[in-house]
């Protein structure tokens, strides 16, 4: 039996696409071996993945001003590339701290740059986004670096910041969850194991007059340039993860495209915060405005019944609610691939706790 697995990543997948990888599994289309087994210079994984590289495009409206990468390191290996391959003769790089995630690509931007941080919610435990009006923004940076959604604190910005510098974005947990013009950035990059398939495949999506000689040093498989220049082969490529993400993009176009999804992502997310916020039992402590729509953190009133609460829930096949280290407490992922039907289980199933332990 399947459960509704509510985990930060990796994550659910749709069925469908389990399904369509279990039937092509031995033989993908009649090529008599599986798309694990091919040359990544085969003529069908060449169609593999340009087929997937259009479908990406479509989907995000990205025009040929950008390149679109598909690379191994994850998004955490991005960290140490971005600033690599866009710093060029600057100092510095600037990043906005809205919770660990972008805490962390900060820490990894030092190694190779002046990091100035334009604002910090640390203080208040990153609960909130600080005022854009109060970002002190270094004009002569390279970049400034947001990630748009904090999968381990539950903030996501609602608006896309104005800079004057070129925007930088880790989309990772909210990538395709909602539309987003993609004009406004300069580099766009997701690990793809919350919104976009398996672990082990992360697109980078970059704006191609940014790419500049790449630090001295540089290791060939972070250099965007060579990346871009061979197809993002230039070593083996991920070939399984790229096909896999293929099949979820076919997916998220069969769901009314972003559209269609983001309407279902703002159903799921009003229903499981509705109920917190309806009880004293539950509480969910991010600032209303800046509430994700992905990442749903909660806690109980009595922290004793936390390891009840996820046995019982374990039971009923809600699974991967135990909340990160870091903050404690509860924490429902709910991405493009978590079904209506798993919230409102998860929703009759904190109803019926409340009622017995509340
Ligand atoms: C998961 C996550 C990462 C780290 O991704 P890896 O693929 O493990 O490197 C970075 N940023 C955000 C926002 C994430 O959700």
């Amino acid at each position: 039996m399947r459960v509704y697995n509510f985990s930060a990543g990796p994550s659910m997948l749709p069925e469908a696409v389990l399904e369509q990888a279990r039937d092509e599994m031995l033989d993908y289309h009649g090529c008599g071996m599986s798309v694990m087994e091919m040359s990544h210079r085969s003529k069908q994984f060449i169609e593999i993945a340009e087929r997937t590289e259009a479908n990406l495009r479509d989907l995000l409206g990205i025009s040929s001003d950008y390149h679109c990468l598909f690379l191994q390191g994850g998004a955490t290996g991005q960290f140490a590339a971005i600033p690599m391959n866009l710093l060029g003769d600057k100092r510095s790089t600037c990043y906005v701290l809205t919770g660990s995630w972008s805490k962390k690509a900060a820490s990894e931007a030092k190694a190779f740059s002046n990091v100035k941080i334009a604002a910090s919610s640390e203080e208040e435990h990153f609960t909130t986004i600080p005022d854009p009006s109060g970002w002190q923004v270094d004009s002569g940076a390279a970049y400034l670096h947001y990630t748009s959604n904090e999968t381990i604190h539950g903030v996501e910005f609602p608006f896309v910041p104005e800079t004057s510098l070129p925007l930088v974005a880790d989309m990772s947990s909210n990538i395709l969850s909602r539309p987003v013009d993609v004009g406004r950035f300069g580099l766009i990059y997701a690990g793809a194991q919350k919104n976009m398939g398996p672990a082990g495949i992360t697109v980078v999506i970059v704006r191609k007059d940014l790419l500049q000689t790449p630090l001295l040093g540089t290791p060939s498989v972070l250099d965007y340039k060579k990346q871009a220049e061979a197809g993002s082969m230039l070593n083996t490529p991920p070939t399984y993860n790229w096909y896999l993400l293929g099949l979820v993009l076919e997916w998220v176009r069969s769901q009314g495209r972003i559209q269609g999804i983001e309407k279902r992502n703002r159903e799921k997310s009003e229903l499981l915060y509705s109920a917190i916020d309806a009880s004293d039992f539950y509480r969910n402590p991010v600032d209303r405005r800046y509430r994700s729509r992905m990442n749903i953190p909660f806690t109980l009133a009595n922290p004793e019944l936390d390891s009840q609460f996820l046995g019982q829930a374990q039971e009923a096949g809600l699974t991967n609610l135990k909340g990160h280290r870091s903050v404690g407490g509860m924490r429902a992922s709910i991405y493009n691939a978590m079904p209506l039907q798993g919230v409102q289980a998860l929703v009759e199933f904190m109803k019926e706790f409340e009622r017995r332990y509340g």
